[in-house]
């Protein structure tokens, strides 16, 4: 069966359909069933009492809410933990207290339907906005509906119980209260009928490492609890007829993938980031919160090159304050201390919409009101966001700012200019993303403390080509001249301003791009956390010297394909020194 790959690996084990605890959403519970059938009936009385089941229930919920937000802080991350400190909220607020006793009093509803009635209606009206954010979050609230209902009903929340060893978890939909519970040490993999990519269940189910493909239609139908199966999270399929025999073979597989994960892990973490003749480069990561962060650490990065500050507002109901923001910033700097981390300014619009900042639809959004050109039109945002990042510099960690979809040195200053005195010495760096930026490199060199080229983008608006489009992927060339030439060229501008030229596009991530960008003089690369060992791995069995050739042969090069065969050449076929003992 096939659906959308949301978390990647291979899983294999038995299936646990995971059902929910029935609710009757009739007139009466079990904590109404002491009184006479008539108590009900009477309407003032029956109210009262409803209202009371639910203000008991309410109780219950919270105390089992504030129990998760602690056990996923402490088993998942901080930033997981915010998703449920928002239902916290929502089921302790004032919105849903009115709704309920307004559908008690006024509609003789019973509290299990009242809240029942009231999370379905949040959630349609969720559902019929254009983004597809709320729309995922629609689950959510439905989520909290059954648990409070439940809660109400039988007066406690349930976990699911002790799973089997190797469990794949089977689900219409499984909720991030859901996913949390699991026993996740005996989840193999997750498969749901409903959900996305970028649903929570999905984003969870990626920060604890556990394969899972969702939007798979039939599923329930089509397995039963006790089934061997194996899923493919890079795939988006689950193989629902398994031998034994194959499922041994898979569970080997795995088991030696995880070994190797671990070791790839330690081995990445002592290696040391030199050459094969021991000239040293530098490799930062890319993370978008304090996990990640974690996780780069892990790895022996050497910093992080670029934070992505949008993905961690996206875990926000709305724009995250001042204190928010200087917390999160803090939690990553203080992991990666003292190493320098580069705190890009929120990059929204385009392809990363933030589902509350009201975006203009546009025609070209990509062209369009993006980047440091949405703060630009909103200083109130942009202030908070400088003011955050100047606070954590004044606790004197190496915070740097860095301004995305940069096309003039205006910018830059316009930016500067709202840091304040006690940070004055805070470093602001520009993001080379546009031909324009590569064209006035030597102007934007003179007001920037540094510089990093945001290659996925570079490559798109150089080459007139939407770096999203599956049909015109062709034409996205990374080893084209005129990104070659580009590169070299603020690397040169850079140099001659003297400041430092970090690259934190995904040409950074692959060893033979990678090599391309020292070769042209790239002074510091920022690769996504996973692709560091191999990074390591690879330089270490190369000379540095071996790229000064590399470099006459890239910018010679007539095509992209000429130059990314001169690179591939020097990568060795074999980069797995962490399986050796
Ligand atoms: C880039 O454009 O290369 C970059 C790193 O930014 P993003 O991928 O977030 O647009
Ligand atoms: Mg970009």
């Amino acid at each position: 069966m096939t659906g959308i790959a949301s978390s990647p690996g291979v899983g294999a084990g038995s299936v646990f359909v995971l059902h929910e605890r029935e609710v009757p959403l009739g007139r009466t519970g079990p904590n109404a069933a002491s009184e006479a059938s008539g108590a009900t009936s009477h309407p003032r009385r029956g109210a009262e009492s409803e209202l009371e089941r639910f203000t008991i229930g309410q109780r219950v919920a919270a105390t089992y809410y504030r129990g998760l937000v602690e056990r996923v802080k402490k088993n998942v991350g901080a930033d997981e933990a915010e998703i449920f400190e928002g239902h916290l909220e929502i089921i302790t607020g004032d919105d849903i207290a009115e709704a309920v006793e307004a559908a008690i009093f006024e509609e003789d509803a019973i509290a299990e339907r009242a809240v029942i009635d009231f999370t379905e209606q949040t959630a349609k009206e969720f559902e019929e906005l254009e983004s597809e954010y709320f729309q995922q979050r629609a689950g959510d609230i439905r989520d909290i509906g059954r648990r409070l209902a439940e809660a109400i009903y039988y007066g406690s929340i349930t976990d699911p119980g002790e799973l089997p060893e190797d469990s794949v978890i089977v689900a219409e939909e499984l909720t991030p209260s859901a996913t949390a519970r699991l026993d996740t040490e005996r989840v193999a993999a997750i498969a749901t009928e409903k959900g996305g990519r970028t649903s929570h269940a999905a984003i969870l189910a990626r920060s604890l490492s556990i394969p899972c493909v969702t939007g798979i239609s039939g599923l329930i139908g089509a397995v039963r609890t006790g089934q061997l199966v194996l899923v493919d999270g890079d795939r988006g399929l689950v193989e629902t007829d398994v031998s034994r025999e194959r499922l041994d073979e898979a569970k080997e597989a795995i088991a030696k993938n995880r070994e190797q994960a671990t070791s790839r892990r330690s081995w990445s973490k002592q290696a040391v980031s030199r050459f094969a003749d021991g000239a040293p480069y530098e490799i930062h990561a890319n993370v978008s919160g304090a996990t990640e962060a974690e996780l780069a650490d892990g790895f022996g990065a050497g910093g992080v090159g670029l934070f992505r500050t949008e993905f961690l507002f996206m875990r926000y109901a709305d724009f995250p304050d001042v204190d928010q923001q200087a917390a999160e910033y803090r939690a990553v700097c203080q992991t990666m201390s003292p190493t320098p981390v580069i705190v890009r300014l929120l990059d929204c619009g385009a392809d990363k919409p933030l589902p509350y900042a009201n975006h203009e639809p546009e025609d070209n959004p990509f062209l369009g009101e993006r980047g440091i050109r949405f703060l630009l039109a909103r200083e109130n945002r942009l202030r908070a966001q400088i003011e955050a990042i100047a606070r954590v510099a004044a606790d004197g960690f190496a915070i740097k700012a860095m301004v995305p979809m940069v096309v003039s040195p205006q910018e830059i200053e316009a930016v500067r200019a709202l840091v304040p005195p006690e940070a004055s010495g805070l470093p602001v760096g520009t993001m080379v993303e546009t031909p324009a930026s590569v064209l006035a490199i030597d102007r934007l060199a003179a007001v920037s403390d540094f510089v990093s080229i945001g290659t996925n983008d570079l490559v798109q608006y150089v080459l007139a080509v939407d770096r999203g489009n599956a049909n015109v992927a062709s034409y996205y060339q990374e080893f084209h001249p005129a990104v070659l030439t580009s590169i070299k060229r603020v690397v040169e501008g850079c140099h001659a301003a003297g400041i430092h030229v970090g690259v934190c596009g995904d040409m950074a991530s692959h060893p033979a791009s990678a090599l391309s960008l020292i070769a042209l003089g790239v002074d510091e690369l920022s690769a996504s956390v996973a692709s560091i060992p191999e990074l390591k791995a690879c330089f270490a069995t190369i000379r540095k010297d071996a790229l000064e050739d590399l470099a006459v042969r890239l910018l010679a090069a007539g095509s992209a394909d000429e130059a990314r065969s001169a690179a591939e050449e020097l990568v060795p076929a074999n980069l797995a020194p962490w399986v050796r003992p």
